[in-house]
């Protein structure tokens, strides 16, 4: 059982992805996660990419190709949920390419819509909170970076959802409600995608 949740940025990937660990047993590969990871060890890959990160930009496929090979390969799990990944066709194509060649089946794109403006509230608002917490903020979690983000993902993610939709396994679902009401729904498409 593999799963890609795709959505812009702020779209709630994360957080979606994270009820699917909690309820179906999962595992989540988050490429964002593995680059932030990266990034606080103080790699040689980490510092390399925590630039253009900030910035809002994407990093290069062969990159986040290679991160998502290294767990792909290692792991004998259930089901996988791909969050923030794939970006780009490229990235897409070689998902392809991995998963057939270690034997494992593409069950469900799952797209997360919701509004710009939304998006923007949201991620300003998380940066905001964090702040008044006295928590880390990210550090592409600002208007200008995100700006960049979104742009991103129009030019190069969203070519995806007619990407996957060709290949006859995308589903689009409303994110813009409350998040226990999406988990739902969403757990509910998940398990007739395994059926
Ligand atoms: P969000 O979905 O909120 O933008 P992520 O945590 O998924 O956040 O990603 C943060 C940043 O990490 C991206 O803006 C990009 O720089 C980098 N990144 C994550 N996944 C990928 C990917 N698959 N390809 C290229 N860059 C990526």
């Amino acid at each position: 059982m593999n799963v890609i949740l795709l959505g812009p940025p702020g779209a709630g990937k994360g957080t979606q992805a994270q009820r699917l660990v909690d309820t179906h047993g999962m595992v989540q590969l988050s490429t964002g996660d593995m680059l932030r990871a990266a990034k606080s060890s103080g790699s040689e890959m980490g510092n390399r990419v925590a630039e253009v990160m900030a910035r809002g930009e994407l990093v290069t496929d062969e990159i986040v190709i290679g991160l998502i090979e290294e767990k792909l390969t290692g792991s004998d799990a259930a089901g996988f949920i791909f969050d923030g990944f794939p970006r780009t066709l490229a990235q897409a194509d070689a998902l392809g390419a991995l998963l057939d060649r270690t034997g494992h089946t593409l069950d469900a794109v799952i797209e997360l819509q919701v509004d710009d403006e939304i998006l923007v509230d949201r991620i300003v608002g998380r940066a905001e909170q964090a702040r008044a917490a006295g928590q880390p903020v990210r550090a592409d979690d600002n208007a200008e970076s995100l700006k960049l983000r979104l742009m991103e993902y129009y030019k190069k993610t969203s070519p995806l959802i007619g990407y996957f939709h060709a290949k006859g396994v995308l589903q689009s679902l409303d994110a813009m409600g409350e998040i226990d009401a999406i988990a739902a729904t969403l757990s509910g498409m998940v398990k007739d995608a395994a059926t």
